[in-house]
């Protein structure tokens, strides 16, 4: 494994992570979940991504007990979770970025965690009811009060990160480090353009999400859709139907024929393809199988084998480089 600042803190981060969504609590029982944690754990990753909302709060209870029963030392990892979404809210204020959500989740998911402090604390959309000082302070004290030790956030614009900068420039209180957002070959444009100037200016860390799009550029839905897969999933309806469509699935064969080639295998290329564009702190890896993550974790040796040649070649497949502004 390969270790990398995140951003501009002096947290090492591995490259490849692992995260829970969908699958912990949800769709794989939790023997697996266990299994992949050991795997990845074994294998050097050292941060676990996680939030409230994810199976309502159940994924976390599940990473809590794995992580409870290992003899892993708590300084040798790095955990996550969001907040904003609720852990299954009812009530309007199970939910958002205002001080009293931002403490209770924080609080409930130390304690489905069962961990003292989390490493990271994601703002997991920008919440336009609330002020963004309220916020940023509340982000704040709970780094004060020793319950998170960096914060970032998921999916915001880069001018919401920048008023959470520019706040708390303006209060001297600790900002946001990190960034989460979707970055995979067919999802390119606020990570390579949008953020360009916040990686220069506040030396923003990112830990990016889907890098197989749910799976669809490991070319599993090349010929339909498989019935273990994420796809199928009736909750995932949404999801199927922005990503099966005709334009991809032809890019995703063409991808997989240039991986064959070179002699990898198409989650390989991908992964490897993120690894190589040197703001991605680290890739946060998705499994239901052991196989898969096993699989996924040799991204990094894949590196070497995109060549400017090999790169040239997937941009010309997947024809949609976003446009950099002209100053
Ligand atoms: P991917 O795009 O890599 O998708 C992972 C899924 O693809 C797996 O669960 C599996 O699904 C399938 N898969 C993975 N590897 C293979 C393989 N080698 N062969 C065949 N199928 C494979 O990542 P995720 O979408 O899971 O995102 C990773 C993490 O990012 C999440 O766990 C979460 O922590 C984070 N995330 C954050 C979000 C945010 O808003 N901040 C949003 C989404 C994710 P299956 O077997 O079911 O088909």
């Amino acid at each position: 494994m390969e270790y990398k600042n995140l951003g501009k803190t002096g947290l090492p981060i591995s490259r490849l992570s692992f995260g829970s969504w969908i699958t912990f609590g949800n769709q794989i029982d939790n023997q697996i979940s266990e299994r992949l944690m050991d795997i990845a754990y074994d294998y050097g990753v050292n941060f676990f991504d996680n939030a409230e909302v994810y199976a309502a709060g159940e994924s976390e209870r599940v990473m809590g007990e794995i992580l409870s029963k290992k003899s892993w030392s708590r300084d040798s990892y790095i955990v996550s979770s969001k907040v904003f979404f609720g852990a299954g809210a009812q009530v309007p204020t199970q939910k958002g970025l205002h001080r009293k959500h931002i403490f209770e989740a924080c609080n409930q998911a130390l304690e489905r965690l069962k961990v003292d402090y989390l490493d990271l604390y994601f703002c997991h959309r920008p919440d336009k009811s609330t002020p963004i000082e309220e916020t940023v302070w509340s982000m704040h004290q709970l780094i004060m009060q020793g319950k998170i030790l960096y914060w970032g956030t998921s999916e915001w614009s880069a001018q919401e990160i920048m008023e959470a900068h520019m706040v708390a420039r303006q209060y001297n209180l600790i900002g946001p480090v990190v960034e989460q957002p979707q970055y995979n070959l067919l999802h390119r444009q606020k990570f390579e353009v949008e953020y360009a100037q916040l990686y220069k200016t506040v030396g923003l860390g990112t830990t990016i999400w889907s890098p197989l799009a749910s799976g669809l550029l490991t070319g599993k839905y090349n010929n339909g859709v498989p019935a273990d897969s994420r796809l199928k999933r009736d909750e995932l309806g949404w999801l199927s139907e922005r990503l099966l469509q005709e334009s991809n699935l032809k890019k995703v064969a063409q991808l997989g024929d240039l991986a064959k080639e070179i002699g990898t295998t198409l989650p390989l290329l991908s992964i490897a393809w993120c690894l190589k564009n040197p703001n991605v702190s680290t890739v946060i890896l998705g499994a239901t199988k052991e196989q898969q993550l096993i699989e996924n974790l040799k991204g990094l040796e894949t590196e070497l084998l995109l060549t400017d040649e090999i790169m040239n070649r997937i941009e010309a497949i997947v024809d949609n480089a976003p446009e950099h502004p002209q100053y």
